[in-house]
């Protein structure tokens, strides 16, 4: 008989890894609290247009990205983003971001020299990369130390935390090289000089980021057709038991309703999956417990195009802050630059976003107070001379996992403690690393891993 799995959280790595099961011939059932499939994507209706208010670029990153938008027949209706660059944030006005920078420092020094972000001393110091001896091979640091230690504290608090920091809402004194970062961890592992391992390589273009005229809302809808499998929204679950690896687990719903299948993907925030597994797994539920997550706030605006136009800055692709700016926006993506497919000649729609790890800042605010002081941030920064014409806003209460120093080992010790106990298994960003690229990745090692826990004996989901 075909193995029965409750797959709980109907966010992309959920409805990824329902597709896999099913296509290995489980029973699958999706089982998502909301009232929409999605999670962090979310498209909305907005100024005549389609527009993200959660996730809003797909980063064709590795292999599983490109095969899964081949599988579902997906590539000819993508859209690729403008590769054009963004503003850096300066105590004394926007710098470019340099050529060959990326969230984990930067890859060559020529563009520095010329970005003015960094002081000379700060140049110089960014400059001595290649005589620092490595030491980091193996154990984990926090990315701004590491990188700090490599490159001078100025290219940690000067590009890395505005990129990355921004990215993960976090505080990169604290996010972890291994999991926040692994492809430096990766670079680390094999070279001693980060600036040395680039010589004599191909610079090439920005990485791929593309998205499609409907949203990535039409990435979740063609997962759902395709998973063949049964999809329940509104339909929050309150707690598993794990009764043990052959018999499966028992789920009671929020409506008092019981289920019992041969096995379960929790793809869900850790303090959701912590507060499932309370009663039955409570070593696993208080090693989950405490791990911090962001709340962040998208606020999507239109402007006058004219308006847009006549500030200069707003040619770019958008503008990235650091921490210590003392404002309350975070970035903005400029999106009619980003996605041709925006511009229609009337207005500029621009993404504002909020919200950092460890702040309830934007939790203090209402809709009105918030688009009003990210606005004029944004006015302050670029010269903007309007006032929005249009606003949506969309508050995403912790849903930015910090993945702190140590958390690989934390990871391992709660997924052994979990599959000790039986069939369940974790997955998605706050587990395996933020952004859709690491959470399709995720989606399919979860459907690996059950299949590979489970012999199937049980009947199904009824
Ligand atoms: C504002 C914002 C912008 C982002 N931008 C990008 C971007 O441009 N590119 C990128 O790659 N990544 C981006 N990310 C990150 C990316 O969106 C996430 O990493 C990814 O979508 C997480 O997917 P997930 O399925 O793991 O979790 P989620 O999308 O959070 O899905 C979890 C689901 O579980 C459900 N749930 C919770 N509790 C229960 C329960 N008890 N019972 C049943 N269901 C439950 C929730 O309702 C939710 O639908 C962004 C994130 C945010 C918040």
């Amino acid at each position: 008989m075909a193995p029965s799995v409750a797959v709980i959280g109907g966010g992309i790595t959920g409805l990824v890894a329902a597709r896999a099961l099913t296509a290995r011939g489980a029973r699958v059932t999706v089982l998502e609290a909301g009232s929409r499939l999605g999670g962090q994507i979310r498209s909305v209706a907005f100024a005549g247009h389609t527009v993200d208010v959660g996730a809003e670029a797909l980063h064709i990153a590795g292999p599983h990205v490109g095969s899964l938008l081949d599988e579902l027949g997906l590539r000819r209706d993508l859209v690729q983003a403008n590769p054009g660059s963004a503003w850096i944030w300066t105590g004394r006005g926007l710098r470019r971001l340099p050529a060959g920078v990326g969230p984990a420092g930067p890859t060559r020094l020529r563009p520095l020299l010329q970005a003015r972000i960094l002081s000379p001393r700060g140049l110089v110091r960014a400059g001595l990369e290649p005589l620092i001896p490595g030491s980091t091979r193996g154990s984990d640091v926090a990315v701004g130390a590491f990188l700090s230690r490599r490159f001078g504290r100025q290219v940690t608090d000067r590009l890395v935390d505005p990129l990355l920091g921004s990215l993960h809402a976090g505080d990169v004194h604290r996010l972890s090289l291994r999991a926040a970062t692994p492809y430096l961890a990766a670079q680390v592992d094999q070279h001693r000089s980060l600036l040395l391992a680039q010589r004599g390589r191909s610079q090439a273009g920005a990485p791929s980021f593309v998205s499609f005229p409907q949203g990535l809302t039409r990435l979740i809808d063609a997962l759902e057709a395709d998973a063949g499998c049964t999809v329940r929204c509104d339909t929050r679950v309150e707690a598993l038991t794990v009764v043990d690896t052959d018999s499966g687990c028992e789920l009671r719903t929020a409506s008092g309703e019981s289920l019992a299948v041969d096995a379960a993907v929790l793809a869900l925030p850790a303090h959701a999956a912590a507060r499932l597994l309370a009663e039955t797994a409570p070593e696993v539920a208080s090693g989950l417990d405490g791990w911090r997550a962001a709340s962040v706030v998208t606020a999507v605006v239109s402007y006058p195009a004219a308006a847009a136009d006549a500030a200069p800055a707003m040619r770019a692709s958008g503008l990235l802050l650091p921490s210590t700016s003392g404002r309350l926006l975070k970035a903005a993506t400029f999106l009619t630059r980003k996605w041709p497919f925006l511009d229609d000649g009337e207005r500029m729609l621009v993404r504002l976003s909020g919200g950092r790890a460890g702040s309830e800042e934007i939790a203090a605010l209402d809709d009105a107070e918030l688009v009003r002081r990210l606005h004029a941030d944004l006015a302050e920064a670029t010269g903007l001379g309007a006032e929005p014409l249009e606003v949506h806003v969309e508050r995403w209460p912790r849903a930015m996992p910090q993945l702190e120093v140590g958390h690989l080992e934390r990871l391992a010790a709660v997924r052994g403690a979990l599959s000790a106990r039986g069939p369940v298994v974790l997955a998605g960003a706050p587990y395996d690393g933020i952004g859709l690229a690491a959470c399709i990745r995720s989606g399919q090692r979860a459907a690996d891993a059950i299949l590979t826990l489970r012999a199937p004996t049980s009947e199904a989901v009824p």
